[in-house]
């Protein structure tokens, strides 16, 4: 497996593998790299020859309260991971921005809301820095967890208004023994923000339990959340068209529930499909 630290040599790589007529799959991360990271791996490594790993902490997606100083790193298990995992070459920056970096790729609507209303920089600095990325790994494939769902749709939204030849693969979510969906952050929670933590994924299978045995509405939905939910502050609980992403009051086809929660200094987002 090779690394790369250089954007230059990353594109040149990346080139002269398309010249060879060889298919890149390429999955980024900010790297701390775990189950979740390895189920997107697998799946990319089964539709390409050859597969890049990226690793960045961007910091143009972090707010200026947020954790872009405190991100966990830990370059030795990463390389362990992909290793196992059969990825090619890991792509692992130190900056990957020019000093006279001015083009930033900004998707409307569908940012406006959910994640992008208590982090309105956020969606801007994923949408440029995975346009940069591409331009540099030359993919044919890209995968993105379902984990970040509003993610997923934006970058699906950009590329195709973009006309950039790209498939997006979106992954399921991957959740650890206690339901806790699997996140780099989850490793800032004590034993007893664990267990409130938790409590998001044991809201989101009660409603799915309760919809099979009764119809349930929105409201409905936010009483059986609320009396589950043991979190410091919830920043939204949303039911959403899956792929328009706008509210919907009645669960009459499928749906997605989003939720996002503090925990601590810990912000947690949690979905889950939720059918009729
Ligand atoms: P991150 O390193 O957090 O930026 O995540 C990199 C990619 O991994 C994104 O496409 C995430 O959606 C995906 N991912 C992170 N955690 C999970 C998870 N628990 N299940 C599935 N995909 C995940």
């Amino acid at each position: 497996m090779k690394i790369c630290t250089d954007p230059s040599q990353m594109q040149s790589i990346a080139l002269s593998l398309r010249e060879q007529g060889k298919t890149i799959g390429f999955v980024p991360t900010m790297g701390f790299l775990h189950e979740g990271h390895a189920s997107l791996i697998r799946i990319a490594r089964s539709k390409c020859d050859f597969l890049i790993v990226s690793i960045f902490v961007n910091p143009l997606q972090f707010g200026e309260n947020e954790d872009l100083d405190t991100y966990p790193t830990d370059h030795e298990s990463d390389e362990r991971l992909c290793t196992t995992e059969g990825v090619d070459l890991i792509f692992r920056p130190l900056s990957l921005y020019d000093t006279n970096h001015n083009t930033y790729v900004n998707v409307k609507q569908l940012t406006e809301r959910l994640c992008g209303a208590s982090r309105p920089t956020h969606f801007q600095g994923v949408c440029t820095v995975v346009a940069r990325l591409f331009g540099l790994v030359q993919p044919n494939i890209a995968v993105f967890g379902e984990k970040d769902y509003q993610q997923l749709a934006v970058i699906r939204q950009f590329v195709r208004d973009l006309a950039m030849p790209i498939d997006i693969i979106g992954a399921p979510l991957i959740r650890d023994e206690d339901g806790v969906a699997l996140s780099s952050r989850n490793q800032y929670l004590n034993p007893d923000q664990r267990i409130q933590a938790q409590t998001i994924s044991q809201a989101l299978f009660s409603v799915q339990a309760e919809l099979k045995k009764t119809a349930l509405d929105v409201h409905s939905i936010r009483q059986l959340v609320r009396q589950i939910l043991d979190v410091d502050e919830l920043d939204y609980l949303e039911c959403i068209d899956p792929v328009l992403l706008v509210p919907v009051t009645n669960i009459d086809k499928p749906t997605r529930l989003l939720i996002a929660a503090w925990v601590g200094q810990t912000r947690l987002i949690d979905n889950i499909l939720l059918e009729p």
